[in-house]
């Protein structure tokens, strides 16, 4: 794993990047790894063995610009079983903070052979204890949140209780951070319906502000015009850094010459077949549609979304996980192959960047939303979970660059209301607004990672502070 672009002299300060088990927290955190190493610092990135395993790289080049991996153990050698929550979640910290303190010490007794040892870890913010350990190992802590700040303030409310008291009084919610009124399903499924998950769940999401106060510096995968009053709230808390979007500099700057994905992927993209097909259409004129790497949804709503792509008469992109697709309507994909390619995985940012899409049919992760608004892609929002409401409420009243479709009291969406939401995105009055606020945020997207942008700036600003404690 070399790359010649990135091998600039080592600036005599190492960072450890430790991401938590999930795909769409360690791409962006491997993203950052690789700017900071772009910038000279040595960095090596953690991954944990329950997900490491199942970890496939992607092939477009080479993409781990100069940094190094470590596997720690996380309790789990496999996909693990997390259906008792909470026992999952123990172990993994438990693990974690033991193969941690381990590997620490190993880097401490075997300083000689690792200049510059290491002087920081930067963990994931879903793990806050993380810290503990670090501390006790004489090093520097700074969590990564790699959800938005929009997000993470709601996040704190509900942490200090005061979300609570909004909440009783009204169906809308006003916060001290976001100075504007908020629906109760606009924010994160944890803080709307938290007696739908399991305490110990919830309380992973908001104990992510337990311990902020021990911490010099916290790093935020967004950028500073994004969510402007929000990051300035959160600055007035906390040495807030706004770092992203974290996704390959190709799609940005440009200035990595060889970061053309992230490198690693749970599945393996049927990149000829999607990128052939796309050659094929006419610009703007493809619906892309995806749930990302974990939602899944019920059989019924699977074949309603399917008469939803057919009624709309667009070419579609659908990816529909190996596990998810026997719930496809039956011989569907026969029926419609002139009309679509249903494929396991696409290489999702070569997708979007692709001049043929023309909407992007999005269950709205923040990586998904972060790279729709760096590629300038109109969305049709779906939201399952989690963020995915609050991030679909930006989309659509902030940076007004897409429609949220309407759901029936089950969160059940139909296929008239898809055709109709399609429809509207790509042709319907609004269409032409939201394309050219699309166009917009891209432009100012790019200019967030360019030299001197305001996440670069944040970037050196930050490396410039850890090399003054040398
Ligand atoms: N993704 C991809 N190919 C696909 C679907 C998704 O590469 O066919 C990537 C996508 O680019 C994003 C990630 O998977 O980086 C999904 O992350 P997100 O935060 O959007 O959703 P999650 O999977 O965490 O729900």
């Amino acid at each position: 794993m070399e790359g010649e672009v990135y091998q600039k002299p080592i600036k005599g300060a190492h960072v450890l990047v430790l991401s938590y088990p999930l795909l769409g927290h360690i791409n962006p955190m491997l993203q950052f790894s690789k700017r900071l190493a772009s910038k000279g610092l040595k960095v090596t990135v953690i991954t944990t063995t329950s997900i490491s395993n199942r970890l496939c790289p992607q092939t477009t080049g080479d993409s781990s610009c100069n940094i190094e991996f470590v596997r720690v153990y996380d309790g789990y050698e496999e996909e693990p079983d997390k259906v008792d929550v909470e026992a999952y979640l123990n172990r993994l910290r438990v693990s974690i903070s033991l193969s941690l303190f381990k590997l620490l010490d190993y880097y401490k007794q075997n300083s000689i052979n690792f200049y510059p040892t290491p002087k920081m870890v930067i963990y994931d913010a879903f793990m806050p204890w993380v810290l503990q350990v670090v501390k006790k190992s004489g090093l520097e802590g700074a969590p990564f949140f790699t959800q938005s700040c929009v997000v993470n303030s709601i996040y704190y409310h509900a942490y200090k209780g005061d979300l609570i008291t909004s909440l009783s009084g009204s169906d809308l919610v006003s916060l001290p951070s976001i100075g504007s009124l908020l629906r109760v399903d606009d924010l994160p499924s944890f803080v709307s319906t938290p007696s739908l998950y399991a305490n110990a769940l919830v309380k992973v999401l908001l104990d992510q502000f337990s311990n902020l106060e021990e911490v010099n510096c916290l790093f935020v995968n967004t950028m500073d015009v994004l969510e402007i009053k929000v990051v300035d709230w959160m600055a007035s808390q906390w040495a807030v850094k706004t770092i992203g979007p974290c996704i390959p500099s190709m799609y940005l700057d440009k200035r990595l010459e060889d970061d053309k994905d992230y490198g690693l992927s749970l599945f393996k993209a049927q990149t000829d077949a999607c990128i052939q097909w796309l050659d094929a259409r006419e610009s703007a004129s493809v619906v892309y549609i995806s749930m990302g790497s974990l939602a899944s949804l019920g059989g019924e709503q699977m074949v309603e979304i399917a008469k939803g792509l057919e009624k709309s008469n667009k070419f579609f992109l659908w990816v529909v996980r190996a596990l998810e697709e026997s719930k496809l309507p039956l011989n569907f994909k026969e029926k419609t192959s002139n009309k679509g390619l249903i494929v396991n995985w696409c290489p999702q940012l070569e997708v979007l960047a692709h001049s043929a899409l023309g909407c992007f049919v999005t269950h709205c992760g923040w990586n998904s939303t972060l790279e729709a608004v760096s590629l300038g892609v109109p969305m049709v929002a779906f939201p399952q979970w989690t963020d995915q409401p609050t991030n679909a409420k930006c989309i659509v009243d902030f940076w007004r660059t897409g429609v949220r479709v309407k759901v029936d009291d089950q969160g059940f969406l139909n296929s008239d209301e898809l055709e109709f939401s399609i429809r509207e995105v790509m042709e319907g009055e609004r269409a032409k607004e939201i394309r050219s606020n699309a166009t917009k945020w891209k432009q100012l997207t790019k200019e967030a990672m360019e030299e001197g942008g305001s996440s670069d700036r944040n970037i050196e600003e930050f490396i410039a502070k850890l090399l003054s404690y040398s």
